[in-house]
């Protein structure tokens, strides 16, 4: 695949929309456009890389420092149960957009949550465009305080 392909190198460049609430020199942090539950974002590099394997493992403790930044706003925010930061490496481990990316996914008791969660949307509130812009809103907020 082309990284001109790459959806997600699409959304650091600019070129396709997202609800972005965070970006410094080498990060951006987007909402997740069918979240798992509210105030579910990803954090990527700007740079493409597939999963954390191929990439300098310094560049990913950079992508984790981001990660924790965003996890915290979003606790601040949205004051959920937890926060899962998950990650996955290869179709096998459930990813399925090839650019490397943490889910901050925020987690409330009995959520029932699995780790391979379906990837498409549905119409509980969760997925309404403007619920997703709205806490994008709050996020982008606290972030750039
Ligand atoms: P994974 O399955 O772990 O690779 O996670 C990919 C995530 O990217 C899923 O949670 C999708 O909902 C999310 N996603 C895919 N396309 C977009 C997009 N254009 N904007 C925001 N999130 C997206
Ligand atoms: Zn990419």
């Amino acid at each position: 695949m082309a990284v001109s392909d790459c959806i997600f190198c699409q959304i650091a460049a600019g070129t396709a929309a997202c609800a972005e609430i965070y970006r410094d020199n080498a990060t951006l942090a987007f909402m997740d456009i069918n979240p798992a539950n509210d105030g579910h974002c990803l954090v990527i590099p700007k740079a493409h890389f597939e999963n954390a394997l191929e990439m300098p493992p310094a560049l990913f403790g950079t992508l984790a420092s981001a990660a924790a930044k965003v996890a915290r706003a979003v606790n601040e925010v949205l004051r959920p149960g937890g926060i899962s930061l998950v990650q996955a490496n290869g179709e096998a481990a459930g990813q399925s957009v090839i650019h490397v990316h943490i889910h901050v996914l925020p987690r409330r008791a009995g959520d029932g949550l699995l780790l391979n969660w379906s990837r498409e949307g549905g119409d509980e509130g969760r997925f309404d465009p403007h619920r997703i812009t709205g806490i994008a809103e709050r996020l982008r907020s606290r972030l750039n305080a």
